[in-house]
């Protein structure tokens, strides 16, 4: 397991938006994160919100 693997994706819990990890640069996400909120931002709210880790379904 390495510090980053593709498939994680953070989901905003107000609005749902969802988008990659790498985007928000939670490059350093470890894998022993999983299932976890963090703090970012959402385009979709503008603003600060609690943002769920998840890994990314099988596509
Ligand atoms: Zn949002």
């Amino acid at each position: 397991m390495k510090g980053y693997a593709p498939g994680w994706q953070v989901r905003c819990c107000k609005c749902g938006h969802i988008r990659d990890a790498e985007e928000t640069g939670m490059v350093r996400l470890g894998a022993a994160s999983w299932k976890k909120y963090i703090i970012g931002w959402c385009p979709r709210c503008r603003w600060l919100r609690f943002l769920a880790v998840e890994k990314v379904p099988v596509r």
